[in-house]
């Protein structure tokens, strides 16, 4: 992999302007549900795409599984082939979201797929487990190689998983945090795929995140700001209300 990655490329990009990493942050400032049992969900008013990346074996996979289908693949591991994408619905300010999360495998015989699996993503998870320091060493290469695929400003939660294995950490929380802030980061999190900790609350947290900016693009009203936010913002499906047409009035005496 580090072969794939330009070394020039300036990590500090993808600090984000005017977001900071608050301790006790209200982390559900929109009032955000996941809707673990949805009937029909074919309605809803905004996707977006969210992917995760991070090294082998941190548990990827069992993350996305956790959080949309509350089941733990127990040493069963299986690499992903090429990507697969899961479906979570949230209801948030009394509206509909579907986040669209893409799981992928870090194997290098899949990396031609790697630009399209980045195409036109809201946010980034970047995973590392507490109990393997080299996967959280890693993290420069995945960020350097999500600077290179996507957008300079792209969102990024960081995750410290397998919580439950304390016994065996090597990352500290501290420096889970530290590094988060440090790439200016909006959100770090420490979870477990295992016992679900902190898996709702991350997907939580990020259904904010995702919500603020689609509001920040509420108030688009000319063609011209549309096609803008179009060319920007591809995998938001914005719903823009039709003006009247204003009908002729037949005039009659
Ligand atoms: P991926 O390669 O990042 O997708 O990793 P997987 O999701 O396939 O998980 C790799 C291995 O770690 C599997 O054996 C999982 O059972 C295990 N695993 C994943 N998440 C956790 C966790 O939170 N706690 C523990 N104890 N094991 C986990
Ligand atoms: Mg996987």
């Amino acid at each position: 992999m580090k072969n794939q990655i330009k070394e020039n490329i300036d990590v500090k990009n993808l600090a984000q302007k005017n977001i900071s990493l608050k301790e006790n942050d209200n982390y559900n400032k929109y009032n955000a549900e996941i809707l673990n049992y949805p009937d029909d969900f074919s309605e809803y008013e905004i996707n977006f795409k969210i992917i995760v990346i991070g090294s082998k074996f941190v548990g990827k996979t069992c993350i996305t599984n956790q959080a949309t289908k509350h089941i733990f693949l127990d040493n069963a591991y299986e690499p992903t082939i090429g990507m697969e994408i899961y479906n979570l619905f949230v209801k948030i300010d009394n509206k509909i979201i579907k986040l669209q999360i893409w799981d992928t495998c870090g194997q290098e015989i899949y990396r031609s797929l790697i630009s399209n699996y980045y195409r036109s993503s809201s946010l980034a998870i970047i995973v590392y487990s507490i109990d393997n320091k080299e996967t959280f060493q890693d993290l420069d290469l995945w960020i350097k190689e999500l600077k290179l695929n996507n957008s300079p400003d792209s969102k990024v939660v960081l995750v410290g998983n397998k919580l439950d294995l304390e016994e065996n950490r090597q990352v500290s929380y501290e420096e889970g945090k530290k590094h988060a802030k440090d790439n200016g980061f909006i959100d770090f999190f420490e979870t477990s795929a295992k016992t679900g900790e902190n898996i709702s609350k991350m997907f939580i947290k990020v259904s904010n995140i995702l919500y603020e900016e689609h509001l920040r693009f509420k108030g688009i009203e000319t063609d011209e700001q549309f096609k803008t936010f179009r060319e920007n913002k591809p995998n938001i499906k914005l719903i823009r209300k039709k003006k009247k047409e204003k009908k002729d009035k037949i005039k009659c005496c």
